[in-house]
């Protein structure tokens, strides 16, 4: 069958689709060039705020009415459960985000309507990858057991699980050896890998290297794969950010100096009730250990407005905590209550328009910060890995430095290929981008 997948969500999602593409391509599918051509759609869902689950419920929608085989995946069919063929009576399928490695299957059954929502299927999908371009994600971790207050993904992702280490490097290795430069490791909480269940097997002597910890210890074991250039991961818990973790910063050239560290509000108060089990104080702390590590390392954030209860004076902690963290980007979600998650039962009592206004103040805050952030990488030079013509202006070229930052330039006449790396000195700076000049290689590149 002709089919599409589309995606709604956060990476993992992006990575989940790519493994569902994988899967029906094996099984001898062929991906549609439009949705017109294709006979049968998957939408890949998210249900992490209320929005982003009518969205795509809306969108399968859609598609039933254009008269589509659909299917329904990911993590507001496992919220829905069983309701999900009342949202949706004609959805010929609806799969839950640790099952999608059976989507092949039940489209060969052609058994309509049907409904997984276990976890046959899982190794299958974590392993399947598309190929074909420089980049890729690597799922290393699955799942969530830290169940703060208000978010839904414990229920529909299920328990926390660290793929064995040995399976991860190798496949990464296969990656690479399809041309794969730079991976970026997914999970929930990335630096809790091997910390539920043991990754490295029966192993706990020190890595060559005298790591003793599962996740600096997988960096170390990713470092010494000839040609794998970049290393990223996301997203990271600030009781992770151990001295071992700055060691293998530190040692390992291909471990970028970028770290997505969710903070969610800048309130004691409202970090407790979140249960997000770290203070202000040692939030900033984590920061304060990269940055006195290097001060150029970006930091990046989630925050929540309008939790409930939060008040003007925690808002206002959370904009002097973002400010004194000095953040390089960062993601700002309006509260929306989960069913069955803690803080669904609190009263959601601040109003939408007050959501909206600190919302707004947060992103004009990070403007006016993230011009200063970059204006002082006005005239370094830095490495890019090329990502092609920039979105905005096609004439332009467009990479990401180590610490994921989008450099545009000017290639004159002759654009690098994608992949490639290039060194550009910064020329200017804008509040989510730099502008550079392309240079020689410097010596010892
Ligand atoms: N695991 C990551 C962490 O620990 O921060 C984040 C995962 S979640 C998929 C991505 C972001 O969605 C969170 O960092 C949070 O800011 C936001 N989020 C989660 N639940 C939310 C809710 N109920 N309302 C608004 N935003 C929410
Ligand atoms: Fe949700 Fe907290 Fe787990 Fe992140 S760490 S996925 S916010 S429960």
């Amino acid at each position: 069958m002709k089919f599409l997948v589309h995606t709604y969500g956060c990476q993992m999602n992006v990575r989940d689709s790519e493994a569902v593409e994988a899967l029906m391509v094996a099984a001898g599918h062929e991906k549609a060039a439009s949705e017109e051509e294709a006979e049968l759609v998957i939408v890949n869902s998210c249900t992490v705020r209320q929005k982003a689950e009518e969205k795509a419920v809306g969108k399968a929608g859609n598609l039933i009415a254009a008269k589509k085989v659909v299917g329904l995946a990911g993590c507001a069919v496992k919220r829905m459960g069983e309701d999900v063929f009342k949202r949706l009576p004609k959805l010929d399928f609806a799969v839950g985000p640790r099952a999608l490695g059976m989507i092949p299957k039940i489209v060969a059954d052609g058994r309509y309507p049907r409904l997984e929502l276990g976890e046959d299927g899982m190794s299958e999908a974590l392993s399947a990858h598309v190929g074909g371009g420089f980049q890729a994600f690597v799922t290393i971790l699955v799942g969530c057991d830290n169940r703060c207050s208000y978010c839904i993904v414990p229920d529909v992702r299920g328990h926390e699980y660290s793929r064995p280490a040995r399976e991860v490097v190798a496949e990464v290795r296969s990656l690479v050896s399809n041309g794969v430069k730079e991976v970026c490791l997914l999970g929930q909480s990335v630096l809790r890998y091997g910390m539920r269940n043991a990754a490295w097997g029966d192993c706990d002597a020190p890595s060559p290297g005298g790591y003793v910890e599962p996740f600096p210890r997988l960096l170390e074991a990713l470092a010494s794969i000839p040609g794998l250039e970049r290393i990223r991961f996301t997203s990271a818990h600030p009781k992770g950010c151990t001295d071992e973790l700055v060691r293998a910063y530190a040692e390992f050239p291909q471990v970028c100096r970028h770290l997505h560290l969710p903070v969610q509000s800048g309130s004691d108060r409202v970090l407790a009730e979140m249960g997000r089990r770290y203070t202000r104080a040692e939030y900033l702390a984590a920061v304060a250990k990269l940055r006195a590590f290097d001060p150029e390392f970006a930091v990046t954030t989630d925050v929540i407005v309008g939790y409930p209860g939060e008040t003007e004076e925690d808002f206002e902690q959370t904009r002097s905590l973002m400010e004194e963290a000095g953040f390089d980007n960062s993601f700002v979600f309006k509260y929306s209550p989960r069913p069955g998650t803690r803080s669904a039962a609190k009263p959601d009592d601040v109003p939408t328009e007050e959501k909206e206004r600190r919302d707004q103040v947060l992103l004009a805050d990070q403007e006016v910060r993230g011009q200063k952030r970059n204006e002082r990488l006005v005239g370094t030079v830095r490495e890019v890995l090329v990502e092609g013509p920039s979105k905005r202006n096609a004439s332009r070229w467009s990479g990401r430095d180590g610490g994921n930052r989008i450099v545009v330039w000017d290639p004159a006449g002759k654009p690098p290929a994608q992949g490639e790396r290039a060194w550009l000195k910064i020329v200017g700076a804008r509040p989510q981008i730099l502008v550079g000049e392309a240079v020689e290689r410097p010596a010892g590149k």
